[in-house]
């Protein structure tokens, strides 16, 4: 390919580009922004109910020698595809995932090079996308020599099969070009056959080429909890390790309410080297503690068991047998999962299933005897702590490394998405993401957006006044007129908020009434009047806005006085 060539091809682009560009501006323009479907905000007030409930979160799990993690938003893709199970739904449909890229104009021109369709026999087609293809070679290249694109066997081989490629797409352009010898046509029909084939093993090539890391944003948290166990050797630890996390989660679900993209976890974990029933029922115990904390009402557990890889691979295939007989009276899912994962089948919601399943085999008839014991042994452990609980034997979970003691929380409120808690037990999963054998694991997520609207629903979830104020709004709505009054009220403002009272300052000075109406509209407790005159006799005028009673303190009998009206 000529200088010249490269010249023209590289203006076509930037033409498209200012195109582009062009067009994206006026949509800009014309566009108010909204959060993204099945993503919101959380304001105030109900912001401070988050955090109340964080906070207890906070507190009950460090009673019970918790200590919170913090981890990362995104992760290898592969992390969550071997621990929760490629043929989960949320692997297979729900995963945010990107490839982690460090050129933008290579991953562009590779998606170009792949939606177009190199079959038309136009030659002036033919010439752009060879030079599509030059240019993506030699930036693959450049990428690879700076270490800016991961140096995988593919990424190498791409970029040496590339070469020859062009070498023989351009010969086989450079003899259509010769106007000697044969007709045109003859010549093209030469040149479209040859160029073809190497077209589609450009394709193929680039197809497999990997321009990053694969990753995706967390859609849950035991993956990574169980990531930074091996990383950091946590194993060398003494006694349990037991953790906590909060933070958001992402699953492309369908919206609705109680489910979002964005939705939010508190979750625990203890790994160790026992699997102690005692540490299945404490977990519950924490959680339940947890939720009574917050007063949180009808809140129903529970447990069941699914086995371990013992004896449930021999249930799965007797469940897998029976649904077969029953195959034609099932809905597509559940067809489906019939080949997939015939435990998911339990957890239908389907009307029309709900006599079928329960004629299926149950998992309790068929645990291992060390499963069984274990199970038994859960159960006593919840009972010697006085905790109802609810046994299901169709309560399996969604996330593949879930293996013996499962159990979930449903809560009042909350429509058909009443689930504010799953949990289980994992023993195998630290072994499955390379860590030692021995560790055992356990815990579970709550989640907090259900959690909250069910604290809502039954109202517990009121954000009041009363001592911790943060969330009660406004002591001190701090009025003031005159400059030299300003500077007095920018003082007084930081001593109350030194001693903890909540102020609102006025930064511009306002016109009397307006000034008082406004502390009326925020629902300020007091208003405190500093003019003139006040200022001359060492005073503030405090007028309490629930009655209108006003009067003249010294500053320091301010403060006694506000201190008592916020502990009537
Ligand atoms: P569900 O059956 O409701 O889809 P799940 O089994 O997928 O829940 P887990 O992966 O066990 O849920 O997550 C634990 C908790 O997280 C759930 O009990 C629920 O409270 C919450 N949760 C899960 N997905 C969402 C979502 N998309 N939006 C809000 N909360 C969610
Ligand atoms: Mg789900």
């Amino acid at each position: 390919m000529s200088e010249h060539d490269r010249e023209k091809a590289r203006a076509i682009g930037e033409s498209h580009r200012r195109h582009d560009e062009k067009k994206l501006a006026t949509i800009l323009k014309s566009r108010q922004f909204q959060a993204i479907k099945g993503v919101r905000d959380i304001l105030p007030p109900e912001s401070a109910l988050w955090n109340r409930v964080e906070q207890a979160a906070r507190e009950v799990f460090g009673t019970f020698g918790f200590a919170e993690i913090r981890l990362p938003i995104f992760e290898q893709t592969e992390l969550f595809a071997r621990s929760i199970g490629l043929e989960s739904d949320v692997v297979a449909k729900e995963m945010y995932e990107f490839e982690d890229h460090a050129s933008k104009e290579l991953a562009a021109l590779r998606t170009l090079l792949l939606a177009e369709e190199p079959t038309i026999d136009d030659p002036q087609f033919f010439w752009s996308y060879e030079m599509k293809v030059t240019d993506f070679k030699e930036r693959l290249k450049m990428g690879l020599d700076r270490g800016e694109i991961p140096k995988t066997p593919e990424n190498e081989r791409v970029c040496e099969a590339l070469g020859p490629l062009l070498d023989s797409i351009a010969f086989a352009r450079q003899e259509y070009e010769k106007t000697s010898g044969q007709s045109h046509a003859a010549r093209l029909e030469l040149y479209v056959k040859q160029v073809r084939n190497s077209l589609s093993e450009v394709r193929t090539q680039v197809t497999v080429t990997h321009l990053g890391d694969d990753i995706t944003l967390r859609p849950e948290a035991t993956a990574s909890v169980v990531r930074a166990y091996i990383e950091h050797g946590m194993q060398n630890l003494p006694g349990n390790v037991k953790l906590y996390y909060m933070g958001p989660m992402f699953r492309r679900e369908r919206p609705q309410k109680g489910r979002y993209r964005q939705f939010y976890q508190i979750g625990a974990e203890v790994l160790g080297s026992s699997d102690a029933p005692g540490i299945d029922a404490e977990v519950i115990e924490m959680l339940l503690a947890f939720f009574e904390r917050l007063k949180l009402k009808g809140a129903v557990l529970h447990i069941n068991s699914i086995g371990d890889k013992n004896c449930r691979p021999a249930y799965v295939e007797r469940l897998r047998a029976e649904l077969q007989k029953v195959r034609e009276q099932l809905g597509a899912d559940s067809q489906r999962r019939i080949e997939t994962n015939p435990l998911r089948v339990l957890d239908s919601k389907l009307e029309h299933e709900q006599a079928i399943i329960e004629k299926l085999p149950r998992i309790a008839d068929h645990l291992c005897a060390e499963c069984r014991a274990h199970y038994d042994e859960v159960k006593r452990q919840l009972g010697l702590r006085g905790i109802a609980y609810q046994e299901n034997w169709r309560l399996v979970r969604g996330l593949d490394y879930y293996m013996r003691t499962t159990f979930e929380i449903t809560a009042p409120g909350l429509g058909s998405q009443n689930a504010v808690c799953g949990g289980g037990r994992y023993d195998g999963l630290v072994e499955l993401l390379g860590g030692p054998a021995t560790t055992k694991g356990i815990g579970f997520a709550i989640g907090t957006d259900r959690l909250v609207l069910s604290l809502q629903e039954s109202g517990v979830g009121e954000v009041s006044g009363g001592p911790a104020r943060s969330a009660g709004g406004l002591d001190v709505y701090l009025a003031w007129f005159g400059a030299a009054a300003q500077t007095a009220a920018v003082g007084l403002a930081r001593r109350l908020r030194d001693a903890g009272f909540v102020v609102e300052l006025p930064a511009v000075e306002m016109k009397f009434g307006k000034s008082l109406g406004l502390a009326d509209r925020l629902k300020a407790r007091h208003a405190v009047i500093l003019g003139e005159d006040e200022l001359a006799a060492g005073v503030v005028a405090v007028k309490r806005l629930a009655d209108g009673t006003q009067q003249k303190l010294a500053e320091q009998d301010l403060f006694s006085y506000l201190r008592a009206a916020r502990d009537f």
